[in-house]
């Protein structure tokens, strides 16, 4: 078999897809358009998954391979490792494509180890050299501040990771059409490293990826209270709260609200940006925002440049103000 079609890991929890593979579908499609010959394939491990075999058709792929054993329920990733090298080996894919997740990024890097190939981790870009067939995996470098475009020329698969909310996935389409294969595969006997007690899912700004509004605080927000009131501002607009990297580094808020290139990438309808001066660390994690609104007392801020409207001022005067606009508009 030549390598010719496109893997994209469908990495699942509660028996549910999380959205960056439907993201990564939508890139795959794209890709698969300029590598001729080339098929789409999503990948799913697990048990209780006919509906999301379902919907990654319905999403771009055209062909499924559902690895179905409820051993691959839970992520665990030496077996993880150890079935999707396997398929890797057996379906010879040409490019392999997986989630910037927490569980993807570590995935990622053991499959390639294993295989000895190649991955671009956290690209914010992908394209075909078409005369080449190579996968132009684009990714900022030397702190944000360049952007690397680099190739896998001498091994397979290509393999890349994208953080959730960098492409944009398609809507569903349940009249395409596609094939499903469910792939009997026995887990062989392995060391048994690791037990999963519990799984506790983390809720502060776990939302924040795909919240229609954000609001972000940074340094000038002044300590922990502050953002209470960003929280306000984001409940009356439905959205969520973000943080620049020296909001969370001065620990008012946690990690997870950490906007930008070591943080979350995020395109929300509406981003505001109270307090933060605009570094491209944290630009990186915004710029395909729809609108974004800065708030800086001062006028020279670099945030200015990349802002569609900017408020001049103090954002404790700012903030409550708009704060009280909204709630007698709501009244
Ligand atoms: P500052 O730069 O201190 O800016 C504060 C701003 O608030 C100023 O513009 C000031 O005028 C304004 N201000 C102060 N008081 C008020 C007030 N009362 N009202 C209105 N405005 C006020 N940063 C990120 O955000 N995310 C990342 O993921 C990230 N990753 C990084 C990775 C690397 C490798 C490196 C080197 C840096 C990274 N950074 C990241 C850090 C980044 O370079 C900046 O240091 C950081 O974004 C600055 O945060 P800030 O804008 O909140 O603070």
């Amino acid at each position: 078999m030549k390598h010719s079609n496109i893997f994209v890991f469908i990495e699942t929890v509660n028996q549910k897809a999380k959205p960056v593979s439907w993201e990564l579908m939508a890139k795959a499609r794209e890709l698969s358009e300029k590598l001729e010959g080339s098929e789409v394939w999503g990948v799913l491990l697990g048990n209780e998954l006919d509906e999301v075999c379902k919907e990654a058709i319905a999403r771009g792929a055209d062909k499924v391979l559902y690895v179905k054993n409820s051993e691959l329920n839970e992520y665990i990733n030496y077996k993880y490792q150890k079935v999707l090298v396997d398929m890797v080996k057996k379906y010879k894919p040409e490019i392999f494509l997986i989630g910037a997740t927490l569980e993807g990024r570590e995935l990622a890097g053991m499959i390639a180890t294993e295989l000895k190939t190649g991955l671009t981790a956290d690209c914010t870009g992908l394209d075909i050299i078409p005369e080449k067939e190579l996968l132009a995996m684009t990714r900022p470098t030397f702190g944000g501040n360049l952007m690397a475009t680099i190739f896998c020329p001498e091994h397979v698969p290509q393999m890349a990771t994208v953080r959730p909310g960098v492409m944009k996935e398609l809507p569903p389409d349940f009249k395409r059409a596609g094939e499903i294969i469910v792939e009997e595969y026995q887990m062989p006997e392995v060391e048994k490293l690791i037990e999963v007690l519990e799984s506790i899912p983390v809720k502060s700004g776990s939302n924040l990826q795909y919240a229609p509004v954000v609001i972000s605080g940074g340094n000038g927000v002044g300590g922990p209270e502050g953002f209470k009131m960003l929280r306000k501002l984001a409940d009356l607009l439905g959205g969520e709260v973000g943080a620049s990297r020296a909001a969370v580094k001065k620990g008012w808020v946690p990690y997870e609200y950490q906007v930008g290139q070591t943080g979350k990438t995020i395109r929300p309808v509406l981003y505001i940006a109270c307090g933060i001066s605009g570094a491209i660390q944290h630009i990186v994690g915004i710029k395909e925002s729809d609108i974004i609104v800065a708030i800086n007392k001062d006028e020279n801020a670099p945030i200015f440049e990349v802002a569609d409207m900017g408020i001049v001022g103090d954002l404790h005067k700012v903030v409550p103000a708009l704060i009280e606009i909204i709630e007698n508009k709501l009244k």
